[in-house]
Formats: structure tokens, sequence, C-alpha cells
């Protein structure tokens, strides 16, 4: 299983956008995804239609220990589950944090679970508290989505350093793999200037020995797009909300990528086809 966090502290830049739709393209490609939603917002799940009701459980459930993954996990498509958040998860940082080993519960349970997927990907809350450091515990790879912004590099040092530490402490094999611009304003000064010191800070920082020292800046930029944005409200991922627009794209050329098979111009059918 290959396992990824989208993880950026900052909230807006295209996690949950990215979380949601990436694992929705590979899952059309083939591939068991998982989708863990670790934001007490619950943007993710929503995303994904599914709705937890106040008191039924969610992922809250299995950081406290009162279910299992297998029981809160819901279907949301072909080869596509969700493990949903709820507002209540709000208060775990809070009640574990006398907890010894709170920052491993995430990857205990996950380690058998987790088994029956090909890809794990966990959309992050905009922290870098308990429930952040539960996902970095968890997955081998971090994707850090950017804003065009020209504070898009600021706090990325903290960032980094977390995942060095987490790196050398609790999970050897941790490291940022991938950037993706997000909200990408193509043919605007600003968004090839920020892409430019994105490129110069991952291509060529002093980034040796680092946990993001080999990691890629993808070719595909998600354009912004407003279906992208008005997807969310019907509880659909870009791909059964408008497959035809440049969001699907755009998320298809992303997942060509991060699977390893090169960028074109094909539809999600012919890609799914090529690489069944
Ligand atoms: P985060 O999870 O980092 O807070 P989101 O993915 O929720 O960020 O994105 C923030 C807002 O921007 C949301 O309203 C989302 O629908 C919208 N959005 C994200 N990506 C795009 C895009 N490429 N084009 C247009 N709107 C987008
Ligand atoms: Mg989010």
């Amino acid at each position: 299983m290959r396992s990824i966090a989208i993880l950026n502290q900052k909230g807006g830049v295209g996690k949950t956008t990215t979380a949601v739709n990436l694992a929705s393209a590979i899952a059309r490609m083939g591939h068991k995804v998982c989708v863990l939603d670790l934001d007490p917002q619950a943007h993710a799940s929503l995303h994904l239609g599914i709705g937890v009701a106040s008191g039924t459980e969610s992922i809250y459930q299995v950081l406290m220990g009162e279910a299992s993954l297998e029981e809160v996990r819901h279907e949301a498509g072909e080869n596509l589950w969700c493990i949903p958040a709820h507002l209540d998860l709000a208060a775990a940082e809070m009640e574990l944090a006398g907890e010894v080993g709170r920052e491993m519960i995430l990857r205990d349970a996950m380690e058998v679970h987790g088994k029956q997927y090909d890809y794990l990907i966990i959309d992050c809350p905009p922290s870098l508290g308990v429930l952040t450091l539960n996902a970095l515990a968890c997955v081998d790879e971090v994707f850090l989505p950017l804003q065009p912004h020209f504070l898009a590099l600021h706090g990325l040092s903290k960032l980094l350093r977390t995942v060095d530490i987490v790196s050398k402490r609790i999970n050897p094999g941790l490291r940022l793999t991938g950037v993706v611009l997000c909200l990408f304003e193509s043919g605007t000064r600003l968004a090839g200037e920020v892409a430019g010191d994105v490129h110069d800070f991952f291509d060529r920082g002093t980034s040796e020995g680092k946990t993001w020292a080999s990691a890629e800046v993808f070719q595909t930029r998600i354009r912004r797009n407003i279906r992208l944005a008005e997807a969310p409200s019907f509880g659909q991922s870009i791909f059964d909300y408008d497959p035809s627009s440049n969001g699907a794209e755009d998320y298809t050329n992303l997942a060509r990528e991060v699977l390893g098979l090169g960028l074109s111009s094909k539809s999600t059918e012919e890609a799914m086809a090529e690489s069944a």
C-alpha cells in the first residue's frame, strides 16, 4: 500500500480538494483507495457525500479506542472508501494530550486495516498538532499543496522541520515526495513567479540528507476552476460533478504523474483502460 498525507498547516490551499479528487482519479484508474479525513471540519467526508450525524462513529472513536477503522468506514464509490471525520474530532487534540504513545494510534489501527487498499490518502487538518502527527506517523509520503501566493513558502520551514523530526523519532521512512501547485491562475505574473520560487526551493534547495531531498514539484498545476469549488456542496468528486471540466482534466493528470504514468491529455476512461 502507498500511503500519502496531504499536508499544509495553512487553510485554503487546496488540501481537501486534492485529497478527494486525487483519490477519486486513482480509484477510477482501477486501484483501491481510502480517503481518511483527519480534519474536524469534515470537508473531505462531505465532499465524498458522507455526512456523519452527531453521535455516529467516525475517526474520533477510533482515536479514542472506542471503534475500529472497519466499523467507521463508508463506501464512497467504486474502489473508493472514506473514513469520515466529525466536528467532535476537535476535542481529540486536548483529550489525547496526556496519553502515552498518542502519535501512534492511527498507525497501529491502520497496520492490518490498511492492507486491503492500494492507496491511503489522508486529508490533514490545518495545524501541526497531535492529529497531524498521527497522520505523519502512519504514512510513507507527504504531499504539499501550495497556493501561488506571495506568502506561499511562508511557514514552510516549520512544516519541513516537523516532517524531519517525525522521520527521525518515530517514522524513519517518512519523506516529502510531492509538491502540488493548486488554485493556479495561469497567465498571471504572480503565479509564474511563485511557481519559479517553488521550483528553486525544491529543485536546487539545500536539501541534502533531508526528508524533502527527493520531493518532486508535479508538472501538473491544478488550475483555478469554479467547478472544483462547486462540487463539494453536491457531495461529489469532480469526476461525478463535471467530468469534462478543467478540474477533472488536471486531477486526472496529477493522478497519472503520481502513478508514474506520465502526462497526457487523455480522459480518465482512456487512462483507466491503460492502467488496468
Ligand atoms: P484546504 O483543505 O487546504 O483548506 P480546500 O481544498 O478546502 O483547502 O480549498 C479551499 C477552497 O478553495 C474551497 O472552497 C475549495 O472548493 C476551493 N478550491 C480548491 N481548489 C480549487 C481550484 N483549483 N479552483 C477553484 N476553487 C478551488
Ligand atoms: Mg481542508
